[in-house]
């Protein structure tokens, strides 16, 4: 894994220069000069960091490849964006992209109440809004609250029901006004085809959205009848997200966009786009046998585009606006989480370990010497007969011959050879190897939780690349496993030998050593979930200066442990009086410890849940 994969997942958006990983945007900060920065003014535990700079480049990266497409094919329609809200509604994120995207007329799709009231107070007027997933007659009057605030508004049906309240909605909002306004109109369908990967159900026939032709055929007849067919306008489907593979979606375009043009020609005068939703993919692969995307953008575009064109060339009808919902593809890289590493836990498997006696068991003896003298031209046969002492050792242990002190020198001596022979064959890179590298991984306790900060690891294996932020320009030699500091063995990334990941041997108590897990922008928020009672980490947003330095700006620190109760609805009075009488009851402590411990309990309450440190349990380790 050359450069920890960068040139597959990175999207020349950061560098390895020297030996930090760097922005590769105006001064090149490194992400350890800024990390050091927030942890001087006293945050400490993970941070997630925002780069607004790399919302804007997706935003007119997908611009600017759709308008080159339309101008290869000369096609008329717009091509328009939303951004789904659903895929991250933090204000320092929602802030940001509406900042970045001013010049791009780009809208947000909301798929609740409260999205839809962020999508109505943040996006300016003019730029879209659609609003997508199950509606009730509440929110469908928030819509044409938006359309009558002059917001330019689709309601996308997702079930006739939906179109039997718009219908009544109407008639409350509309009937005796002299200028009526209703929202534009769109209709979710029902993908003969179906959508693919772990999402797949987002599409095809079995999918919880879309109206059948039936159906559409009958919200058509409907629509007609309450004089509501001017106001459809939009074709929208959605096939899943994470599209691998670019197939599904090229039969999705044709099912869609002939559904577009028959309803034309059927009368829907009005009817102008096809809003083909999300999917588009992210290269999370950090191994080149791994990837998760078989196209290009460029290729997604003239895709989209150029079947339309067709479509629309055949039946002889106006070539519609196209929109993207893409989410993911924009928000992804804008965030990194970097946690530092707290211990390491195989720093037992040191030569210092050793409890060597006078005289030791023969085996002991003979696994010693074979430690001491492996080279590579032996180091092959010199493993084996490791391993075959050791299982030797442990047989005599459970019978009782040997002691817990030579069954620890057994385990000590058997993983250095397997280090020392990995690290002498390791242009070999045999099966037998690589199998063994599973013994000698190092164990990285991490400050973090992946059930707060990477919930699609938890739930769905989803890879994030994993970089640590120094030591780069030196090779990192220990096969490693990540775990997070909840008490749940799922809060591991277990070492796989397949899509191996290795980082530097360091010494916690004399060095800090930072990893950073890219690519976290989409999803990961929201769904995380409090496990353990970890919540949201500290975050921050970098920008740049006129002169090209990076400003620290909107930290927020991650909730005080009063906070997290009360957000579980605690009454934290009274487990605040709970506490204090605790401590002023005691009988066992004196009155200036009482005042000595209610400061340090308070100090304690205003912080957050994770770790500061737990160098203090090195030293005591070592003491
Ligand atoms: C989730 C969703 C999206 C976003 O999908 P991405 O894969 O993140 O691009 C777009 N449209 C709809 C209707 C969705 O439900």
């Amino acid at each position: 894994m050359k450069n920890f994969g960068l040139n597959i997942w990175g999207d020349d958006n950061f560098i390895i220069e020297n030996d930090t990983i760097n922005i590769n945007y105006a001064s090149n900060p490194s992400l350890l000069e800024i990390t050091n920065e927030i942890r001087e003014k006293g945050y400490k535990g993970p941070l997630l960091l925002r780069f607004p700079h790399l919302i804007k480049k997706q935003i007119s990266t997908l611009f600017n490849t759709f308008d080159k497409a339309k101008k290869t094919f000369d096609y008329h329609g717009n091509f328009q964006a939303v951004f789904p809200l659903k895929v991250n509604q933090f204000p320092n994120f929602v802030h940001a992209l509406m900042d970045v995207s001013k010049e791009y007329s780009y809208g947000l799709e909301a798929g609740s109440k409260a999205e839809l009231i962020i999508a109505m107070a943040q996006t300016p007027l003019g730029a879209p809004i659609t609003v997508n997933g199950f509606k009730d007659k509440e929110m469908i009057s928030l819509c044409f609250i938006a359309a009558k605030m002059g917001h330019n508004i689709t309601i996308t049906i997702e079930g006739l029901g939906e179109l039997e309240t718009i219908i009544e909605v109407d008639k409350e909002f509309n009937t005796d006004i002299k200028k009526p306004i209703t929202p534009k109109i769109g209709v979710r369908i029902r993908l003969h085809s179906s959508g693919i990967g772990i999402w797949a159900k987002s599409g095809g026939y079995s999918s919880k959205f879309g109206l059948t032709s039936t159906e559409l055929l009958e919200a058509y007849e409907m629509l007609k009848k309450h004089e509501l067919l001017s106001h459809l306008w939009m074709i929208h489907f959605h096939i899943g997200s994470q599209m691998g593979d670019i197939a599904p979606l090229k039969k999705a375009l044709r099912e869609a966009g002939n559904i577009y043009a028959e309803l034309k020609k059927r009368g829907a005068d009005s009817l102008g786009a096809i809003n083909i939703g999300g999917g588009l993919a992210v290269e999370y692969s950090q191994h080149s046998n791994n990837q998760e995307r078989n196209y290009s953008l460029d290729e997604f575009a003239n895709d989209v585009v150029y079947l339309m064109q067709e479509i629309a060339k055949s039946k002889k009808v106006a070539e519609p606006d196209i929109f993207t919902e893409s989410g993911r593809y924009i928000a992804a890289s804008h965030s990194v989480l970097i946690a530092p590493v707290l211990e390491l836990f195989s720093q037992e498997y040191h030569e210092k370990g050793l409890r060597l006696k006078e005289v030791n068991p023969p085996l002991i003896q003979e696994l010693y010497d074979l430690f001491n003298t492996i080279k590579r031209k032996n180091a092959r046969e010199y493993l084996h007969d490791a391993l075959d002492h050791m299982e030797s050792l442990l047989t005599l242990f459970d019978l009782g011959y040997i002691d817990l002190e030579d069954r620890s020198n057994t385990e000590l001596l058997v993983n250095l050879i397997i280090k020392k022979a990995i690290a002498l064959l390791k242009n070999e890179g045999t099966d037998e190897l690589k199998k063994l590298q599973d013994r000698i991984q190092e164990k990285y306790l991490v400050n973090f939780s992946a059930f707060q900060s990477l919930p699609d690891f938890w739930g769905l294996a989803q890879h994030f690349p994993i970089v640590p932020l120094d030591k780069l320009d030196e090779k990192p030699s220990n096969p490693a496993s990540i775990w997070d500091i909840t008490c749940d063995s799922d809060g591991e990334i277990g070492f796989d030998r397949e899509l191996p990941l290795y980082l530097h041997d360091i010494d916690v108590s004399k060095e800090e050593y930072f990893i950073a897990f890219f690519l976290t922008g989409a999803y990961q928020e929201v769904l995380g979930m409090k496990h353990n009672l970890f919540t949201h980490p500290t975050e921050a947003v970098i920008k740049f200066d006129e002169k090209g330095n990076y400003v620290i700006d909107k930290l927020i620190e991650a909730q005080n442990l009063m906070d997290i109760l009360d957000d579980l609805d605690y009454d934290t009075n009274l487990i605040d009086r709970s506490l204090k009488y605790k401590i002023e009851d005691s009988a066992h402590i004196s009155k200036e410890e009482k005042n000595e411990l209610l400061g340090k309990l308070y100090l304690f309450l205003s912080e957050n849940s994770y770790l500061k440190t737990i160098q203090a349990q090195n030293e005591n380790k070592k003491g």
